[in-house]
């Protein structure tokens, strides 16, 4: 899955393959240097996570295309 991530800064979209996301200590906005927080971090890994947890049961033929914004309303930096 690919990750499209908004800077809370400066709005710049930047692109976040999730399976590389497990080994990422940090964010960083590539235009503003703006850092997201460890926790916003790993609420990404463990939203992989699930997906991936979840995944194990369907049917191998099945593809899904998962499509969808994540929203955060109480992210202050
Ligand atoms: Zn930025």
């Amino acid at each position: 899955m690919k990750y499209t991530i908004t800077c809370p800064k400066c709005s710049t979209q930047y692109l976040q393959e999730s399976k590389y996301l497990e080994d990422k200590e940090q964010l960083i906005c590539p235009n503003c240097n703006k850092r997201l927080s460890v926790d916003t971090l790993n609420k990404l890994k463990n939203i992989d996570k699930v997906i991936k947890e979840n995944s194990k049961n369907l049917d191998d033929a099945l593809k899904v295309n998962i499509e969808g914004t994540i929203k955060g309303s109480s992210v202050f930096f």
